[in-house]
């Protein structure tokens, strides 16, 4: 069989690495595109020397031109500290990259799948959130440069569909973890793991009682090599994440836990519009994919407190 040209915008960062990868190992030619915004060559450098490997510095809001078979979209700072850091550059990562994207696979023909997000919910009054969920957004808040920009995105997929019959898949991925996440781009498991390890604070928005469900990066990106390779008539958008879901307060408890930390809690403002709760309904993912994840909370959180360990030696 043909190898498959796969492009993977972002692929220098902590999804598209591992994503590049996995590409890598089921036997595809990987085209990995990044401008090393919050990504880092560190996390690809082990596939350099790869003979189906190649990669590109570029941005996504350019247009860009390259024989593919199959896209996936993932550039776009995705930590609360560096979306904000430059909105209007997020925005336009989101709707330029995802146009760029789409009239990529227009010109060639490739299937387009768009790493969306559960920030499509906003703060979500109902929970668990099946795709059904139209959202609680604020479109004027510190993070809506980030939610906004990925509903837009979406739109601008499902609009593509629509009007030339393009070949789109839409994920919306839940909060994930694992090694390679950025140890300073403020995420709460990264925060949590590298303090706990220094014995500094460990650092509480608000109260600790707002919710997450986080999933471990290979589940995730089996996830999205599954819903890539669906049938062509399931486009999404469709959850992936684990639905096990944890106060933030416990989360550090169980950090705490499992480093053997003498770290205390210390209680900070919580950020404006943080969602109060966050969890996935996965029946879509289970019955159109066969999907589900395997990697319970803790044992992912040992593999990725082992990473930080070796990052930062100790
Ligand atoms: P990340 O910051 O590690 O990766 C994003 C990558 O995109 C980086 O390598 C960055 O340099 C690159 N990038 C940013 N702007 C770019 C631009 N204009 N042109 C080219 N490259 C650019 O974050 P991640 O966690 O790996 O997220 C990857 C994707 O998954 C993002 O689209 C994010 O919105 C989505 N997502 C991630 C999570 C999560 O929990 N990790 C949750 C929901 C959605
Ligand atoms: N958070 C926290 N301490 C930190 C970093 C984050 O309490 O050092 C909280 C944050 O306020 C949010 C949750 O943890 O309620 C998840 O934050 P993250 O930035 O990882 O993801 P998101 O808010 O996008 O889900």
């Amino acid at each position: 069989m043909k190898k498959k040209r796969v492009l993977v915008t972002g692929g220098a960062g902590f999804l598209g690495s591992h994503l590049c990868e996995r590409l890598l190992k089921l036997g595809n030619y990987v085209i990995c595109t990044d401008n090393l915004f919050t990504g880092s060559e560190d996390n690809i450098r082990h596939l350099f020397h790869h003979p189906h490997f190649e990669f590109l510095c570029h941005d996504v809001i350019s247009p860009l031109s390259v024989e593919c078979d199959q896209i996936y979209n993932l550039a776009c700072p995705a930590s609360p500290r560096w979306y904000q850091k430059d909105p209007v550059y997020t925005m336009k990562t989101s709707f330029l990259g995802a146009l760029n994207v789409l009239e990529l696979a227009r010109t060639t023909g490739a299937r387009v799948l768009q790493a969306s997000t559960s920030e499509v919910y906003g703060d979500p009054d109902c929970s668990p959130q099946p795709e059904s969920y139209r959202g609680c957004v604020s479109a004027v808040g510190p993070r809506a440069c980030y939610d906004e920009g990925k509903r837009a995105a979406e739109t601008l997929f499902f609009d593509y569909r629509r009007q030339y019959g393009l070949d789109i898949k839409v994920i919306r991925i839940f909060n994930t973890y694992g090694p390679r996440m950025s140890m300073d781009d403020g995420r709460v498991v990264s925060n949590f793991i590298v303090q706990a390890l220094k014995g500094e604070d460990i650092t509480i928005y608000g109260s600790g009682a707002q919710s997450r469900s986080f999933c471990y990066v290979d589940d995730l990106v089996a996830g999205m090599n599954a819903l890539m390779n669906s049938p062509g008539d399931f486009t999404g958008p469709v959850n992936i994440g684990n639905p096990e879901e944890i106060s933030i307060k416990e989360l550090a408890e169980t950090v705490i836990r499992l480093t053997g930390s003498q770290s205390r809690l210390a209680f900070k403002e919580l950020p404006v519009d943080d969602p109060r709760q966050r969890r996935p309904d996965i029946a879509l993912a289970k019955r159109e994919l066969g999907w589900s994840p395997v990697v319970r909370l803790e044992e992912g959180l040992k593999l990725t407190i082992d990473y930080f360990k070796r990052l930062i030696n100790c």
